[in-house]
């Protein structure tokens, strides 16, 4: 199947067309990883057409970006209007929003000041794991690739060089015929989703592993623990041995691209019942509650 574009792209503080939005073969980013980016969502809602988190997401960039210290030539406001402007070009309500910064041509050697240059590029994406796997639920497996080690490279930075990693555990578990992987940190245990992250429900509450186990801090992730709170549901970040993946109550996967993904099994072995649980409803029912005009949205979330 031949991959369909959008029309235009916003580069460098130009909307430019798709095809004109162009990286020389000798920019920094293309090869050593050196680029920091986002997945934002843009959501049809029952006040017009939102970005989720729109702001939270752009700061996040900076962040990523403060940590390899490489320098954005814009601000956030800066970068939320890109954003609106590409969804805008391209006559898009609902969409997914890619802003990337990466270190451009201007330099050979690993420490090189290289320009950066900014895209926010947008497209149609759809359910990430699958058309139905929001209802029905996916089968996992546990990678037999681990995340990096804390002092290794940042977990926590968002940036293309991580998504290496990603990449293992994603195509190992679609291999191996799996909706997606699941990778342990280097202590052993329970880190995250080739791109999302992880929530397990015992007994009603729900436990997620801590920043600490090479996780990308997710912005899905602070949402469910801010809405679960605020219905009473405890939420717990420990660190959680493997074995729980088999005896949890019910499991699921979160993060932008992935919304809020149910995991029926794990390594073959059936989460619960094999079935989403009422907790993970629950969570799905608040968190599209916020597009569909449900849950009100009380913390100003959609931009
Ligand atoms: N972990 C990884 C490795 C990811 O790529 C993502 C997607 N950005 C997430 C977690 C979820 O993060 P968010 O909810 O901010 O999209």
């Amino acid at each position: 199947m031949t991959q369909r574009y959008p029309d235009f792209i916003w580069h460098n503080g130009e909307i430019k067309r798709w095809q004109d939005a162009t990286v020389h073969v000798m920019a920094h980013g293309l090869h050593y990883g050196s680029s920091v980016f986002e997945g934002i969502r843009s959501y049809d809602t029952n006040h017009g057409p939102k970005i989720f988190r729109l702001s939270d997401h752009n700061r996040r960039l900076f962040a990523s970006a403060k940590i390899y210290e490489m320098p954005i030539p814009y601000t956030v406001d800066q970068l939320n209007q890109a954003c609106r402007d590409v969804l805008a070009a391209n006559k898009m309500g609902q969409g997914y929003l890619r802003p990337i910064a990466y270190r451009d041509l201007g330099g050979f050697g690993l420490s090189a000041d290289c320009p950066t240059s900014v895209a926010v590029a947008c497209w149609d994406m759809g359910r990430y794991l699958g058309a139905d796997v929001i209802d029905r639920g996916i089968d996992a497996c546990v990678s037999s690739w681990q995340r990096f080690a804390p002092n290794t490279i940042p977990a926590g930075a968002k940036a293309g060089g991580n998504y290496l990693s990603g990449q293992l555990v994603a195509r190992e578990a679609r291999r191996l015929g799996f909706g997606e992987g699941i990778a342990l940190a280097s202590t052993g245990l329970l880190s995250e989703g080739a791109g999302e992250n992880l929530f397990l429900v015992f007994e009603g509450a729900l436990h997620t592993p801590p920043v600490s186990a090479a996780l990308l801090n997710g912005i899905t992730r602070n949402t469910i623990i801010t809405l679960a709170r605020s219905v009473g549901i405890d939420v717990v970040e420990r660190d959680i041995p493997r074995e729980y993946l088999y005896l949890c109550d019910e499991l699921f996967m979160c993060g932008t691209a992935a919304e809020i993904t149910p995991i029926r099994s794990v390594d073959g072995r059936d989460v619960g019942t094999g079935k989403p649980g009422p907790v993970t409803r629950k969570i799905q029912e608040m968190f599209f509650g916020l597009f569909n005009g449900t849950t009100p949205d009380t913390h100003g979330w959609l931009e």
